[in-house]
């Protein structure tokens, strides 16, 4: 398997080849083929497995496919909720890496911090943010933030998310979330919690495991 088979977009894969990488890892052979179709997906996966590619290189397509007019500021395509500020600079790393040809702009957002330089980074257009739970909701109650234009959710590390006590801060999300979206959700373990949480965020996914 090569990664031009998969059907990702030109500047992508001219990021890839920048990255030095020669094929898709497992998952990301899966679950490429999968997003690019718009379905919603279910993935076993733990770090290392180069799950991070395996859904920012699609979504960075299907961004880069469909671009709005007049976009608001302060207002993603795409949110990817996180459980910590290391994991969001991780996150936030490999859309730089591989959105280094598409015209897609994007920010973090974590606790612990003042907020204000945040408040100021959302005054300007942005397709992705990469964000943990806590302070996504702070901004949504300054309406600093805009959730309504999110066409693309993924949970990264949902299992750790959920440890970490953030199962009540994730349903407020997805209560201001459109309810028409694709969901992505990944996860190491698979409690039944999470096959709660799955069952009311997905559509109709696909299942991979690595
Ligand atoms: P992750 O599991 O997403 O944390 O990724 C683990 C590491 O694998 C990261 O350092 C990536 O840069 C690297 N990686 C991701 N995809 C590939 C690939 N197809 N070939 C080689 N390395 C990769």
């Amino acid at each position: 398997m090569q990664f031009a088979g998969l059907g990702l977009a030109e500047p992508l894969l001219r990021a890839i080849a920048d990255a030095g990488y020669s094929r898709p890892t497992p998952i990301q052979a899966q679950a490429i083929p999968e997003v690019l179709q718009g379905r919603d997906l279910l993935a076993a996966a733990q770090t290392g497995t180069g799950k991070t590619a395996g859904f920012t290189l699609p979504i960075l397509h299907l961004l880069s496919k469909s671009r709005p007019q007049g976009q608001r500021p302060g207002r993603p395509r795409c949110l990817i909720l996180t459980p910590t500020r290391e994991l969001t600079a991780q996150v936030e790393e490999s859309v730089q890496t591989y959105g280094k040809y598409v015209p897609l702009k994007s920010m973090v957002m974590f606790g612990g911090v003042n907020i204000n330089p945040q408040i100021a980074a959302l005054k300007k257009p942005l397709d992705i943010l990469v964000a943990t739970p806590g302070r996504l909701l702070d901004h949504a109650g300054q309406k600093t933030v805009d959730l309504s234009g999110v066409e693309i959710l993924v949970l990264d590390e949902a299992d750790r998310m959920l440890d970490m006590g953030f199962i009540r801060d994730i349903r407020k999300v997805l209560a201001l979330l459109p309810a028409r979206r694709q969901n992505l959700l990944f996860s190491a373990t698979f409690s039944d919690e999470i096959r709660t949480l799955a069952k009311g965020v997905l559509n109709d996914a696909v299942e991979v495991s690595v």
